[in-house]
């Protein structure tokens, strides 16, 4: 069977249920698909489990049942009570989260090519010379050799995106990459995000920000209490939500309650 047949989902969450340890029921059943070339945004209160949603999907976290597939292989899945994850097709995936992750000691180049190099054993010079087109894409040629302690925070997360772009992900992961930034350096990251969209890369993004959100999605999922609340167009989720619990949320976040 063709994993990319029409209508095969890109990612398919089943029935997902994460804890931390017994008291902390964060995913209770949540359940996603993701067809190719969407860009789903996730929206939700805050605890709700939305880093946590993406920590799973990336791999990086236990899960306690349930499973997630990618292109109809499914990588994560609980075995016996442990959580087992296929390393090949996480490495399909790339994320950036909302904290600064360059690794500070490594310079802009450095911190690109670290993984081709270690784990993909691509040459130093291929890898360069890949870096060197993608720093020029984001417009950041002239940060080559800066260190991340040189960087502004928004050049700071385009680095981080770049850095994801070296090993060519299929799918992209985005966890607030605006949230720490000065509200005059969102603009630059949204832009890089919105050149990724353009270009038909798939991703999954949690973001605050509603008109970035409204530019970016195909679909919005609203999730609260650990599963999926409401789940369309940005239309409508954003601008005429069906469930209540959604509107109440929507109304809160624009601050247009009456
Ligand atoms: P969101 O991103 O929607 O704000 P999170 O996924 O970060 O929510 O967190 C969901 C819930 O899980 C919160 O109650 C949070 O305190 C808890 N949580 C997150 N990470 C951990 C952890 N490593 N250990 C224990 N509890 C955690
Ligand atoms: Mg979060």
């Amino acid at each position: 069977m063709n994993a990319n047949a029409e209508g095969q989902a890109l990612v398919r969450i089943a029935d997902l249920h994460k804890s931390y340890g017994p008291a902390i029921k964060v995913l209770r059943g949540l359940d996603i698909e993701m067809k190719p070339g969407e860009r789903v945004v996730v929206i939700g209160p805050s605890g709700g489990g939305k880093s946590t949603l993406l920590r799973v999907v990336m791999g990086l976290e236990e899960i306690q049942g349930g499973s997630v597939s990618f292109a109809g292989r499914p990588y994560i899945s609980v075995q016996g009570g442990k959580t087992q994850i296929d390393t090949e097709v996480r490495k399909k995936i790339g994320m950036v989260f909302q904290h600064y992750t360059l690794f500070p000691h490594l310079s802009v180049m450095q911190n690109l090519t670290l993984a081709p190099c270690k784990v993909n054993g691509e040459s130093r010079a291929k890898a360069t010379e890949r870096g060197r087109a993608i720093l020029a894409r984001f417009g950041l040629e002239a940060k080559t050799d800066a260190y991340p302690s040189q960087l502004s925070g928004g050049q700071k997360q385009r680095v981080a995106i770049a850095r994801a772009l070296m090993l060519d992900p299929q799918l992209m992961l985005f966890d607030e990459v605006t949230s720490a930034l000065d509200p005059e350096l969102v603009a630059e990251v949204e832009a890089v995000i919105l050149q990724l969209a353009a270009q038909g890369m798939p991703m999954m993004m949690v973001t605050h920000d509603m008109w970035f959100a409204r530019n970016v999605a195909s679909r919005v999922i609203f999730c609260a209490g650990g599963v999926v609340v409401e789940d369309g167009p940005p239309e409508q989720v954003l601008g005429n939500p069906r469930e209540d619990r959604t509107r109440e949320f929507i109304e809160r976040v624009f601050h247009i309650k009456g």
